[in-house]
């Protein structure tokens, strides 16, 4: 048997990044950054007030107070958006507005609230040092600067990044468009009636939001009967549209499982027995250059390793340098033995409180039971054969 990290690996080898494709800025949120986005001018462009109120020549008023108020004389308003024409001397202020450009000689900025306006005249009730209340040319991004670099997820701020970059497009990469077959006999579609010895297909659901979750196209291919031809005919019509392939159940070792037969004829295929519960059959290969993930049919399994296994393979096609999410330790709230020789990745409810996280596991284990994940906001690992007591710490980690 593989270790997961020694499965993942050798998966993660084989997968290569999709190609790249120019966005519109508005059309890239969630998208990968494809290129090193380095910035061709300064922001902000110029110094300018970060509050409404005087700027003067901070050496006028270091030393005004309440009681010792200073007076200056107004010699010009500065708006937002329009250029300064005078030079601020000793016993001069101008007006100026937040964001409004600084005028030469001045180098701080008097907030409005601590001053009294008269005429042509404001007094000050309090001190301000040299550079207060300015934002300076450059100090948010200076021209040359990397700003972003190539894996980067795309989120709002880095849309608005963008824009105050003067960039109205930029290359992504393609997100992996990711088709989905369940097999069985025993699935039945959503809206029909269960006959005896059916049930419903959970699988290709959760598995279509994984792949959305990740940042990928999901295509839904529906069903596959427990038939050779049939299962060959849907896997080769889903690979052909698609970046990437998951199957549903039929890589154990049960009897119909035809899955095997069929992915072993599209290509070079591993049937993995990965030393992890739950999760253990898993298959995965490239065919025609593509990957293509055999995920095991118990509910539970195929989420957890979608989770461990197919979302950072997907991550990684799409672009993304941050593969897997981030671990951490947390206190157990209750005892756990694990006499298995597998690693078992138990759905939990992690809390934090007081600096610190917690852990609980949310029940019954199976690998049917769907409602532990439901339950769950993430995982703790429990290492093969270990025993952990109340108030030892684990390792986990989020899965949402
Ligand atoms: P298999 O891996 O095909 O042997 O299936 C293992 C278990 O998972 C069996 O109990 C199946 O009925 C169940 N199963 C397989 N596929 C699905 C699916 N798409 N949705 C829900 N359960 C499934
Ligand atoms: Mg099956």
């Amino acid at each position: 048997m593989l270790t997961v990290e020694e499965a993942r690996q050798r998966m993660l080898d084989t997968i290569t990044v999709l190609p790249t494709e120019p966005r519109g800025i508005l059309n890239s949120l969630g998208a990968i950054l494809a290129e090193d986005v380095y910035a061709n001018e300064n922001i902000p462009p110029f110094h300018n007030s970060a509050m409404d109120g005087f700027a003067v020549v901070s050496e006028d008023v270091s030393n005004a107070s309440k009681a010792h108020p200073v007076q200056l004389s107004i010699i010009e308003t500065i708006q937002a958006g329009y250029a300064p024409t005078t030079h601020i001397q000793r016993g001069s202020a101008a007006r100026i507005m937040t964001g409004a450009m600084m005028p030469e000689g001045a180098d701080a900025v008097v907030m409005k609230e601590v001053t009294e306006l008269a005429g042509e005249q404001v007094t000050i009730f309090e001190g301000v040092e040299k550079d207060e209340n300015v934002r300076f040319t450059g100090e948010s991004v200076k021209h040359g600067d990397l700003v972003m670099s190539k894996g980067k997820l795309i989120r709002p701020q880095e849309i608005a990044m963008f824009a105050s970059l003067n960039r109205s497009e930029i290359e992504v990469y393609k997100p992996p468009k990711v088709a989905v077959v369940s097999t069985g006999d025993e699935l039945t579609p959503l809206g029909e009636p269960l006959a005896a010895g059916k049930i419903r297909d959970s699988n290709r659901y959760g598995i279509c939001a994984q792949i959305e979750e990740a940042g990928c196209e999901p295509i839904n291919m529906g069903i596959a009967r427990d038939n050779e031809a049939e299962t060959e005919r849907k896997f080769r019509e889903a690979l052909d549209g698609a970046d990437a392939l998951i199957t549903s159940g039929g890589v154990s070792v049960g009897e119909f499982d035809v899955v095997k037969a069929v992915l072993s004829k599209l290509g070079e295929i591993n049937f993995w027995r990965v030393a992890m519960k739950p999760g253990k059959p898993q298959a995965y290969g490239i065919a025609d250059g593509k990957p293509i993930f055999g995920l095991p049919g118990n509910p539970v399994s195929s989420l957890v390793v979608f989770e461990l296994f197919v979302r950072p393979a997907l991550l990684k096609m799409a672009g993304h340098s941050e593969l897997l999410r981030p671990t951490f330790s947390a206190i157990l709230e209750e005892n756990i033995s694990n006499r298995d020789g597998r690693v078992s990745f138990m759905r939990s409810i992690i809390t934090s409180h007081d600096g610190q996280y917690y852990a609980k596991t949310t029940g019954p284990q199976g690998s049917g039971i769907l409602h532990s994940l439901v339950l769950a906001n993430g995982f703790i690992v429990i290492p093969a054969g270990a025993t952990i007591t109340a108030g030892e710490t684990v390792e986990a980690q989020f899965m949402e």
